[in-house]
């Protein structure tokens, strides 16, 4: 957004006229590949012009004024947005569940938002022009999200956090053209089967692609984890992004392969590459018509059982990804998110706000939400600030006062906790998880704490759900598993942790990598305490389910399946190459292996038993 008229817009297709003397040799840009499948056709080349902005400031009695076109341009980009939304129903199903929740989440921020909010204060105080108040608001809280990427964050959280501020720039970006009344940029001339070649593409504009007419894209910015990437994959465009120099190396006439696997764009190729790349493009095809059916397809055995497989939770940012990938519910909310990053402990409306965005999301679905989870490697500011915790760590932290002890020497933590879950239980469905039992009497204190909020609660006037959520326990400690079946007489549901649990059993640091080698999820010991808690839920007619990273490794779901787990909750990204594992065995043949996998005393020998039962082929049952 500079400073200049801007012109109108153009398409780099006429860059520079070319005579068929001219040789063509092959180019090569290498990329990053944000989508798989290869494409081969013609260069269509798109720009779209800057918008200007000017930064004045407003005369006092102009506030009325420019509030009114602040409204007006609101009304504009969500009629836009709306419109949007309605072309998706052209698309294939799979790709409308996908791009719906972020076109939805773009019209959300233009409604009573944070971002609204603080342009209205920007105009209001700060005497700010409109489209110089929604600049400087969206920056702001851009940057003030990419500030919550604490260092040792997982890849795909960060991953988030870039998304969510690219989100609201986006946004901020519409508001601004329209303020502005700036051009966007237009796709009408596309050629059939063309090669979409741009400096950048917008989320937005991804949308508006035809997959059935467009052949692939490639562009010189953007990166692997932006909405762009999330939205062409959605369309299964064949997609190269960050292919430095590409725009402007192109030439009207030009073909292009772009390679969405490898993350290469030819230009010019040779007739071997084109060779090659025609191969490639009919492989491709046939293999994403199996996949495309899955995500629709019930997770259930070949011969016939129904396997429930939930997301894990970490951020709420992930709840998009969560809606797209199929997940029936959320099998563990971490609420550890909520505490982080911040110097307070969150009071109880705002957790309530919290849980009730991820119940409401859900549509009806389950959301398990497990209490916060303090200790062990997971240091809190805002708990060492309120004196909630010692400030050096214990000696053993790992052994210390950590998940439920902690929560109840401090009960007033809990109670609020569980008073923001109750009150977002009126909104939909929600179960409670305990942390790092291993009594039955800490299951008990809970559940009376439980039962006190929610007296506390009705007192005060507060809607809740009629009946108490379920109390669920998370099973991570030997001393949980091996006394399961006295748990499951307390608990209402166990969801098996086998992170922790592996960790204990084995006596390994979880991030310790000088030990790493001896952290072993299939190590006998810690199959059967996994068998025998399963068995004593199982036994009890109680639900059980597995939330650790086991969970989303396909090679082992044969195995769980056949120790008699049928509920499975894992990050949203595993959860489509699970339910493949699930749709490609046979229950029977699970219990068989799972009987002889159990007779093993040696890690080695039942890694090469699961092994050799084997990865679930690549094929879709369907077929
Ligand atoms: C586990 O321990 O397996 C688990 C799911 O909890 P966390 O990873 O949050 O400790
Ligand atoms: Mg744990």
């Amino acid at each position: 957004m500079s400073g200049t008229e801007p012109p109108p817009p153009q398409h780099r297709r006429l860059a520079r006229p070319v005579t068929s003397q001219e040789p063509k040799n092959e180019r090569r840009f290498a990329g990053i590949a944000v989508s798989g499948g290869v494409a081969i056709g013609p260069i269509f080349g798109t720009t779209e012009p800057e918008a200007t902005i000017t930064r004045h400031k407003i005369q006092a009695a102009d506030i009325a004024a420019e509030g009114a076109r602040l409204d007006a341009g609101i009304i504009q980009s969500r009629k836009q947005l709306g419109k949007l939304r309605a072309r998706l129903g052209v698309l294939p199903e799979e790709s409308q569940s996908e791009i719906a929740p972020l076109i939805d989440a773009y019209i959300r921020m233009l409604g009573p938002s944070r971002l609204v909010r603080g342009v209205r204060r920007r105009i209001e105080e700060s005497l700010q022009s409109a489209e110089s108040a929604v600049v400087s608001e969206a920056d702001a809280i851009a940057a003030a999200i990419v500030a919550q990427a604490a260092p040792g964050l997982p890849a795909e959280d960060m991953a988030g956090l870039r998304r969510r501020a690219d989100e609201i720039r986006e946004i901020a970006r519409r508001l601004v053209r329209n303020l502005t009344r700036a051009p966007f940029r237009s796709f009408a001339g596309l050629p059939d089967g063309a090669i979409l070649v741009a400096e950048s593409l917008r989320p937005a504009d991804a949308a508006l692609l035809d997959p059935s007419r467009l052949a692939g894209v490639a562009t010189e910015e953007g990166g692997a984890d932006g909405h762009t990437a999330v939205m062409l994959r959605a369309l299964g465009i064949p997609a190269v992004l960050g292919a430095a120099g590409l725009a402007h190396a192109i030439r009207p006439g030009d073909i292009a392969v772009v390679d969405g696997i490898s993350g290469t764009v030819t230009l010019n190729p040779a007739p071997p590459t084109v060779a090659a790349a025609r191969r490639a493009v009919t492989a491709f095809a046939r293999e994403r018509q199996r996949y495309a059916r899955l995500r629709r397809l019930p997770a259930e055995t070949e011969d016939g059982e129904a396997v429930e497989l939930q997301a894990n939770l970490e951020l709420p940012i992930e709840l998009p990804l969560i809606a797209q990938s199929g997940a029936v519910g959320i099998g563990l909310l971490r609420t550890e998110f909520l505490f982080m990053n911040r110097e307070t402990v969150p009071d109880e409306d705002t957790q309530t706000e919290s849980y009730r965005t991820i119940v409401e999301a859900m549509n009806g679905d389950p959301v398990s939400i497990r209490v916060l989870d303090w200790g062990g490697e997971k240091e809190i500011e805002a708990l060492t600030n309120a004196g909630l915790v010692p400030e050096i760590a214990d000696a053993n932290p790992a052994l210390g006062v950590r998940g439920i002890r902690l929560l109840l020497r401090k009960p007033e933590l809990l109670e609020t906790q569980l008073a923001a879950i109750l009150r977002a239980g009126a909104f939909g469905p929600v179960r409670v998880i305990l942390p790092m039992v291993t009594n039955v009497a800490e299951v008990r204190a809970s559940r009376d704490i439980l039962e006190r909020v929610a007296r506390r609660l009705r007192r005060r006037g507060e809607r809740i759900a009629d009946k108490l959520p379920p109390l669920g326990i998370m099973i991570e400690t030997p001393g949980a598993a091996l006394s399961a079946d006295a748990l499951a007489l307390e608990a209402d549901f166990f969801a098996i942790g086998t992170n922790d649990l592996t960790a204990y059993t084995l006596a390994v640091d979880r991030a310790d990598a000088d030990v790493a080698a001896l952290y072993d999820p299939i190590h006998p010991a810690v199959l059967r305490l996994i068998q025998f808690a399963t068995e004593a839920a199982l036994r009890m007619r109680m639900p059980v389910s597995v939330c650790g990273e086991m969970a989303a490794n396909p090679r082992l779901t044969p195995l769980m399946l056949g120790l008699g787990l049928r509920s499975f909750s894992m990050s949203a990204s595993a959860i489509p190459r699970v339910k493949q594992a699930v749709r490609m065995v046979e229950i029977d043949a699970c219990a068989r292996f799972a009987r002889r996998v159990m007779e093993q005393s040696d890690p080695a020998r039942i890694a090469q038993l699961v092994a050799e039962f084997g990865q679930p082929a690549t094929a879709v049952r369907g077929d």
